[in-house]
């Protein structure tokens, strides 16, 4: 008998999970409206051109080569990373009072931020995460130590955002816990506050002492503009708060599985940026050593070459803008057919990600008959759409909600 005979199974990835689904359904109209990954018309992968000349230059340069980066990534990477989401004259740059460290992609980034947070923060506060939130970030906080408490967010009858509630959570947790937020696009509502909202919530995390901990998965990719989507972290920076955000470039490069992206956290000096630095090198180094090399290079690559970042800010609008009209042509053909129920926040929610409001036997029917395959809370990934399948789709919805 093994040690480990006795360890209880675990259940698998619901996501991964249902895309193995997909992959064996052998229907020839079937749909994939689970993955979390930008697809084009055609349903396929789409390399973005500038990722292309990008790889192209690193590989026929005759300095590239294979050496271990160092422990806290690609400095080029990193100070362009702070830019991009501080913006090119934010004062907290200015006055170097910015800590950065190249991590496993926007998953490393969460779980360094809060593994640094677990050891030099506080243990006995909560971190405060909203009801829904990306389904990782759970088994992440937990992963360090810390617990969570979940704060109201989406509102069903609306499916829109729920200030009050989500306002009144802040102001009954404990005073400095930590409030995880989504950036922009937030997974899996797609329900992004206003920035009159934002301004209320930064009053409350201000009046009670918490700490902003922000993640960014979706920078230029929700809105096809890389500085509106930047918005609320900007304003948090500008109010003076001390703030860590998690970039991952995995949407807006389309470099999901090379693992590009970047820890940054905002203090109030250059001497507390020093020490907050030094602590990500020395976690770092005990879990990774050092982190991978090739989607860094094309990322800095882009981001330090105004003509190539001009190129990608073009790619990026490829791709929000794709997604914008496929939002509008589900709609469209949502109220040509006189779908019962209202369809406004298809048009109103932002990004990759669309909670629809179905229930969960209704999204059974959509996989079972319809062979149209979603994560049982009603999300679909609007990536997943096309011209080609929308109409499927469309009539699909319009029969298991009737
Ligand atoms: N955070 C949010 C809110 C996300 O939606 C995602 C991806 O779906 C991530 C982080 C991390 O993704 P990755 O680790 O691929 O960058």
């Amino acid at each position: 008998e093994s040690l480990f005979q006795n360890i209880p199974l675990a259940e698998p990835d619901k996501i991964f999970h249902l895309t193995a689904t997909y992959v064996q359904d052998k229907f020839p109209q079937k749909v994939n409206l689970g993955v979390g990954a930008y697809r084009d018309n055609d349903g396929n992968p789409w390399i973005l051109p500038v990722v292309r000349k990008a790889e192209q230059i690193i590989i026929n340069d005759p300095n590239t080569n294979h050496e271990y980066l160092q422990i806290t990534g690609l400095p080029t990477f990193r100070t362009a990373s702070a830019k991009l989401i501080l913006g090119v004259d934010s004062p907290a740059i200015k006055e170097n009072r910015v800590s950065t460290c190249q991590s496993i992609s926007g998953t490393g980034a969460n779980h360094l931020g809060f593994l640094f947070l677990s050891r030099f923060y506080r243990k006995d506060v909560p971190v405060l995460i909203s009801n829904p939130t990306w389904v990782n970030h759970k088994d992440i906080v937990r992963s360090v130590g810390l617990e969570f408490r979940e704060y109201a967010y989406y509102n069903p009858k609306t499916n829109g955002l729920d200030i009050d509630g989500f306002l009144e959570a802040l102001n009954d947790a404990p005073n400095g816990s930590i409030v995880l937020l989504h950036a922009c696009a937030h997974n899996p509502t797609g329900v992004d506050p206003s920035q009159e909202q934002w301004c209320k919530i930064a009053d409350v995390i201000g009046a009670k002492n918490h700490f902003p901990f922000f993640d960014c998965a979706y920078q230029g990719f929700a809105s096809g503009d890389l500085d509106k989507d930047a918005w609320a972290v900007r304003h948090f920076v500008q109010r003076g708060f001390e703030l860590l955000i998690c970039q991952s470039y995995s949407k807006n490069f389309g470099l999901y599985g090379q693992r590009a992206g970047c820890l940054t956290v905002v203090s109030k000096n250059a001497d507390a940026a020093i020490k907050i630095e030094s602590q990500l090198a020395r976690l770092q180094r005990a879990e990774i050593s050092n982190p991978p090399a090739y989607g860094a290079r094309i990322v800095s690559l882009v981001l330090n070459d105004p003509q190539l970042h001009a190129e990608w800010v073009e790619d990026l609008r490829t791709m929000s803008y794709r997604i914008i009209e496929m939002r509008k042509q589900l709609y469209d053909k949502l109220i040509e057919l006189r779908t019962p129920g209202t369809w406004n926040h298809i048009l109103e929610q932002i990004g990759m990600f669309s909670y629809t409001g179905l229930r969960t036997s209704q999204v059974k029917v959509l996989i079972q008959k319809y062979h149209i395959y979603l994560t049982d809370n009603g999300r679909i990934s609007m990536a997943g759409l096309s011209t080609k399948n929308i109409d499927y789709f469309a009539k699909s919805l319009d029969d298991v909600v009737r």
